[in-house]
């Protein structure tokens, strides 16, 4: 598979490849968007700290977030607008041919955030229902 490695939603901005504990993350050098392949982006949710490799600015990557027709860097296909299954708030772009994410500045670390506190507020619950 081909790997273009140009970012496509601000400028033609080429990939860095991070290594985040043995998982290589791709960021790119101009929007600092976060690009996962598919089932990445579950795994680094999963992962304390992950949310460091998001150094971008919300405020800019917001901006960008409103920008239509972001190309997939992998395929160069044109991404879809998805919203996050439990958070509806979180919006990121998704390639419909190869299935990777494209978070925006501030995204990812929002949605991992959110993640962490609803996992602690539902264990909160259960650990009440078990009193
Ligand atoms: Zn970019
Ligand atoms: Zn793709």
């Amino acid at each position: 598979m081909g790997w273009e490695r140009i970012c496509g939603v601000a400028s033609e901005s080429e990939f860095e490849t991070l290594d985040f504990r043995c998982t290589a993350v791709d960021r790119c050098t101009g929007c600092k968007g976060l690009w996962f392949d598919l089932l990445e982006k579950e795994d680094m949710l999963r992962r304390p700290g992950a949310e460091k490799i998001d150094i971008g600015d919300p405020v800019e990557g917001a901006r960008l977030n409103e920008m239509e027709n972001g190309r997939c860097p992998r395929c160069n296909d044109v991404m879809i607008r998805m919203v996050d299954k439990d958070q509806f708030n979180i919006e990121f772009e998704s390639c419909p041919s190869c299935y990777g994410t494209f978070f925006d500045a501030g995204e990812f670390s929002d949605l991992k955030e959110e993640t962490v506190m609803e996992r602690l507020t539902h264990l909160l619950q259960t650990l009440k229902s078990n009193l």
